[in-house]
């Protein structure tokens, strides 16, 4: 039997939770639906927990809001769904950078990472944060992720650039991915959808189409090699539909001549239609599945293929220049690499039926104190997550997002 589960899909944060999980409510009472099993928010979410993570987010100052996310931080409300999201270009990067190989910001909100694959009961579920910057994301895109805390204005800037190691990481991931989430656009998605109305709304993005310069490089590549069922984005504040017939055999050829399903959506404003930036989608996995389709037992779960891809790469992703050259190895031995770490997966771990996703949220910095000050001149002083420790120990790689 093939489950098929209920999920809201889209919709930047910008740090209106409350404003979002209502309107999940309304409009899945209007579906006659009993609620959604998983809200997938698509990057600038905000996850702003005191005035200091105002301080490094990067946006202009005018901007700088701290939204409504610090109530389910503090406890003070718990997300009424089970919520997953990806980063944008907007967001509270001190708490992020705790983060890097994905955890929970709060109770039944997860936050994927730099890059991950997850599984939600028959789901597999992949995404990458950030944005692509500048015709070729400028210097910071073959460079691992370096930034520490206290960050400088460049460090605040180049934080959210999605870089190379993530792409090659998620490159490498092979079988049927069943949605994909990314903050920009992949590149030329517009042809495969209503282009003309895409430039007649938006005349100026013509000009950076023809100059190669909307949308993401990267995503396309990710499109072409992963083509998974459905690829969800937000970032350009415009609801958009595309359909991608793949052809020909890829180098994922579980599924080639396969199709993908692209949704952008708008983000999240009180005047606006709730149709811009919320969708609900009734998703059946793309592989037969012999789970049944009782949903109340689904949690997440670890993506095995990608725990031995985070082990075989994992020098890559936050030390020095010279680390970040490994994922540039040839593929035969990156492969060689990834198989041997799957062996140790499957025995350590798959075998131990230890896949599981523990629930293990603590905060680390303060919640914000109603009444207190919303700005900040200072940032948060940097603080360790526990859940990024107790990850690197159970795959046994260097944690190299501690504060020292
Ligand atoms: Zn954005």
């Amino acid at each position: 039997m093939s489950a098929s589960l209920k999920l809201t899909s889209g919709s930047q944060g910008h740090g209106q939770l409350n404003l979002i999980y209502s309107a999940v409510e309304t409009t899945a009472k209007s579906r006659g639906w009993n609620g959604v099993d998983l809200v997938i928010i698509c990057g600038d979410f905000q996850a702003v927990r005191n005035a200091q993570d105002l301080t490094v987010m990067s946006c202009p100052a005018k901007y700088r809001r701290l939204g409504d996310f610090h109530e389910y931080y503090s406890g003070f409300r718990r997300a009424p769904y089970l919520t997953i999201y990806i980063g944008g270009n907007h967001e509270a990067i001190a708490h992020h950078w705790e983060l890097p190989y994905g955890g929970w910001v709060a109770p039944k909100i997860y936050y994927l990472g730099f890059a991950n694959v997850v599984r939600f009961g028959p789901l597999r579920i992949a995404g990458i944060s950030g944005i692509e910057k500048g015709p070729n994301n400028g210097a910071v895109y073959n460079t691992p992720h370096s930034e520490r805390p206290p960050f400088d204005h460049k460090e605040i800037a180049s934080f959210y650039q999605v870089r190379e190691p993530d792409v090659t990481k998620l490159r490498h991931v092979t079988g049927q991915v069943d949605i994909f989430l990314s903050h920009d656009w992949p590149r030329e998605i517009e042809k495969h959808g209503d282009e003309d109305a895409v430039f007649r709304d938006n005349p100026r993005w013509k000009q950076s189409a023809m100059t190669s310069q909307l949308g993401s490089l990267s995503g396309a590549q990710l499109l072409d090699v992963l083509k998974p069922a459905y690829w969800f984005s937000a970032h350009m504040h415009y609801r958009f539909e595309a359909l991608v017939e793949h052809a020909g055999q890829g180098s994922n050829e579980a599924v080639s001549h396969a199709r993908t399903r692209f949704l952008a959506l708008s983000k999240c404003i009180p005047w606006k239609s709730i149709k811009e930036h919320l969708q609900l989608e009734h998703i059946r996995p793309a592989t037969k599945t012999s789970e049944s389709s009782n949903i109340s037992k689904f949690r997440l779960e670890y993506d095995p293929e990608w725990l031995a891809i985070t082990r075989a790469f994992n020098c890559a992703l936050g030390g020095t220049s010279k680390d970040a050259s490994q994922s540039k190895s040839k593929d035969t031995d990156i492969g060689k690499n990834i198989s041997r770490e799957r062996s140790w997966v499957d025995e350590n771990l798959v075998a131990k039926g230890n896949l599981t996703i523990p629930e293990d949220f603590v905060p680390t910095a303060p919640a914000h104190t109603p009444g207190s000050p919303e700005i900040s001149k200072n940032q948060n002083i940097g603080y360790s997550s526990p859940q990024t420790a107790s990850f690197c120990q159970m795959l046994g790689i260097e944690n190299m997002f501690a504060k020292g």
